[in-house]
């Protein structure tokens, strides 16, 4: 079922979008079945959840972090995480950066994004993410690449809501891009869309789709 999932997932990326198999709450077993289909890319939003996998999977796996980073967990992840999408203050970037000169590493990093209608998830509000690109400290941090934004859609079934906050964070990302990284190549990632929503998600510019239980089934969240 997971290797069903995967290719057919697979099959239907348009060139220039990246699957992000979120595999949080499922043993290496069901990461095992997709990385036998091809599948590298692997999703985790619990620092010592990714770490134990990190430890024990193949070494050639690239593990986004894709949840709510605590300041003081970041140095588990830092020799090792391949991307970071959640980046939801300017002082968690510089933890990353501070982390990542320890032990030699530049952490490619992407900036997320509110703009969903739940009070509960994290990011910056398009005025503060502003800001802190404005304000400018984040030029001085040489071990952290700012590669892109990261968003979620609501949690809701009005599909024309869904696709009107995907266009947002689509033109947000053009206007970062343009406003602050006009000469950067490395901001390229626009991090948007999940089980539920990755077809609109594609339509509306993203390059990474975050797939967890279409691929891997329900979470058994009274686990781990
Ligand atoms: C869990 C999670 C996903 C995957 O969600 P599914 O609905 O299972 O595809 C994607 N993005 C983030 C940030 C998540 O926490």
């Amino acid at each position: 079922m997971i290797a069903q999932a995967i290719k057919q997932i697979q099959d239907e990326l348009p060139h220039g979008v990246r699957l992000v198999a979120v595999s949080k709450y499922h043993p290496n077993e069901a990461i095992e079945a997709a990385y036998a289909c091809g599948q590298r890319v692997f999703g985790e939003s619990k620092v010592q959840e990714m770490t134990a996998k990190h430890e024990t999977l193949p070494k050639d796996i690239e593990w986004h972090f894709i949840g709510h980073l605590q300041t003081n967990k970041v140095k588990y992840i830092v020799p090792y995480v391949t991307l970071i999408h959640g980046i939801d203050s300017y002082r968690l970037l510089a933890e990353v950066d501070k982390q990542a000169a320890k032990v030699g590493r530049v952490v490619d990093c992407l900036l997320q994004l509110h703009v969903a209608c739940e009070k509960t998830k994290f990011g910056f509000t398009p005025d503060e993410c502003r800001a802190m690109l404005e304000e400018g400290r984040w030029k001085a941090l040489s071990h952290v690449r700012i590669c892109g934004l990261m968003g979620m859609a609501s949690n809701t079934d009005d599909i024309e809501q869904i696709k009107g906050e995907f266009r947002l964070l689509s033109s947000l990302f053009h206007e970062v891009k343009a406003t602050w990284f006009a000469g950067a190549d490395s901001f390229e990632e626009l991090s948007m869309g999940m089980s539920e929503d990755y077809h609109e998600a594609i339509a509306a510019g993203s390059t990474l789709i975050r797939v967890g239980s279409k691929i891997f089934g329900e979470r058994d969240y009274t686990k781990a």
